[in-house]
Order: structure tokens, then sequence, then C-alpha cells
């Protein structure tokens, strides 16, 4: 391997700092100034990452390795990779807006960073400075002085207002939190259908065991919402701590995922029932569990676990 491939990042592209490091069969890691730190196998890059990826699926992959650090790129991912999806363009600019925070000297100075193309799952830089472009039209950034590669800007008043905004909504955080009714007859369902449905999305369950808790809603439970991403509330059984619990999560900004039994429907309270509840059966819990899975990367996009 000719030692100008080894200073060229495999998924986008872009120039590396430093050479890649093979070892094995010529499995090598990589620390891309866009990508972050990744890990591919020789098959993964004769495989697929050479030549057979558009730009879009290089930013999205891009985009997703930024959230998924040290993820080693094998061959069998090609067809998971190639079809992740790039976030809307209003979380894009959400994402960018984290990503200017993260970078911004103390009174919000910026300087433009290969992170803000990733963080945004941007093709290049130009999709980087539409977005900006957005922001500032929104004022929440302003005097983007441009020159040839290099752009800076201020985050606003309003702008650190949308940060704190963003960041109390727990966009970092990759915890679903499961609000249900605590009986032996449901066990089968959260082990078969909301945990593994949470997982397939990417994101991490969390559940109260109430046996700890003297079947009360405590401060432990409380906490543990807040730093949730979104809360999956099961209203079978209509349980007053799941109704609870769910409208604490609303009031906080989080989304949460309705879901109740088939046959415990008609006794759903109206003001929840408009919200698109998942509805589930006990004999048809993989279906249930794809479902749940299904709803939780439409509303959010995938979680940052173990993908693909
Ligand atoms: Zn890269």
């Amino acid at each position: 391997m000719a030692t100008d491939d080894n200073l060229v990042c495999v998924v986008c592209n872009g120039r590396l700092d430093t050479p890649i490091r093979l070892y094995g069969y010529e499995d090598g890691s990589v620390d891309c100034p866009r990508c972050g730190r990744y890990d591919f196998t020789y098959e993964a890059r004769l495989d697929f990452l050479t030549d057979r990826l558009t730009p879009r699926q290089r930013a999205n992959i891009s985009g997703w390795l930024a959230r998924n650090q040290q993820f080693k790129i094998m061959s069998g991912h090609e067809s998971k990779l190639k079809s992740i999806a790039a976030p809307t363009v209003v979380e894009r600019m959400d994402f960018l807006m984290l990503e200017l925070a993260a970078a911004a000297e103390p009174l919000g100075v910026v300087t433009f960073s290969p992170r803000f193309v990733s963080a945004s799952w941007s093709v290049d830089e130009n999709e980087v400075r539409s977005l900006l472009d957005l922001l500032k039209q929104r004022s929440l950034v302003q005097g983007q002085a441009e020159t040839h590669r290099k752009y800076d800007c201020n985050i606003t008043a309003a702008g650190w207002q949308k940060i704190e905004d963003l960041q109390r909504t727990n966009r970092e955080s990759n915890q679903g939190f499961v609000a249900m009714w605590f009986d032996p007859s449901m066990k089968s369902v959260f082990e078969q259908a909301i945990e593994p449905g949470i997982l397939d999305a990417g994101f991490d369950s969390y559940k109260v065991d109430l046996s700890e808790h003297n079947n009360k809603i405590d401060d432990e439970i409380i906490a543990q919402i807040r730093r949730s991403r979104f809360v999956v509330a099961d209203f079978t059984d209509h349980r007053g701590g799941v109704y609870y619990e769910a409208g604490f999560a609303q009031g906080l900004g989080l989304e949460v995922i309705w879901t109740c039994r088939e046959d415990d429907l008609s006794r759903l309270h109206f003001d929840v029932r408009q919200y698109n509840c998942i509805v589930w059966s006990q004999d048809a819990l993989p279906e249930f569990r794809k479902r749940l899975a299904f709803r939780i990367e439409s509303i959010l996009g995938r979680g940052a676990n173990n993908y693909p």
C-alpha cells in the first residue's frame, strides 16, 4: 500500500494529519480530523470503502462515526452502513449548534473545525456554510467572516439560549426510560419487546425496579427521567405512576413513546389516545419489538450503541 493512501481517510476521503496505523493483515486504525477515531478491516476496505460509496453515503457514515467513536468497520457492515439515513435539516442545525458550543471560546467565538462537517452530517464544508447561514437567519450565530477555507462566527445570546434548551432535552443522552406496570405478567413484554426494541434502535434502556423504591416515585426515578433521552410509557393496566412519569417527561421536553396492550386500549385516557399509541398483543411480541424500534428511530434517529 502506497504511503500516500495512508494519509487519506477511507471513509470521508479527507487528508489525515497522522498516517493510518496498519496492524495484523493490513487492518487499520484511523484518527481523522473529521470522522474521529475508528478502525477498519482489510476486507472492508477492499469490499466497499474504497470506491463504492457516494459522497452522501460517506457523509452519513462519517456523521455516524463521529457519534460512535472507536467503531471497527467490517465487511459485514456494508449494507447497514450504506443505508444509514441522514437526520433532517433542522436536526442537523441542532447538531451543528451543539458542536459550535463545544468548540467555542468563552465569549462564543468559534473557529472552523473539520468536526463541524461530521457533526452536522454534511457532505463538505459548503454544506456546513449553508447550515451556518440558516442558523444566522435565526439569529443564533453572527459575524461569519469567511475566507477561503476558514470562517469564524459568534454565538449570539439567542444561540446560547438554544444550546441550553437542546442540552436540557438531553440530546447527548443514550438512555430510554421505561415507565410501565410492574407485574409478573408484564415481564415477558419487557424482556422480549420493550427492552430489545430500545436496544435495536441503538439506545440503552432503564427500567425502575419498584421493589427497591418502596413502590413510589422517588428522587432516583425523577433523576433517571431527567437524564434520559426519551421515555417509553406503556399504559397497560393504567397505572397512575406511568401517567405521572410520562407527563413529567413531556414537561421536560422529552419525547414520550406511548404503548398499550390491545385489550386495554379502550380504557386509555382520552388525552393520551390522541398520541399515536403503539398497540401490541401478547402473542405478537416480535412485531411489537420491531414497531417500537422503528418508532424510536423515526422520531429520534438512531442511538449511539453497537451499530450496525
Ligand atoms: Zn474521515
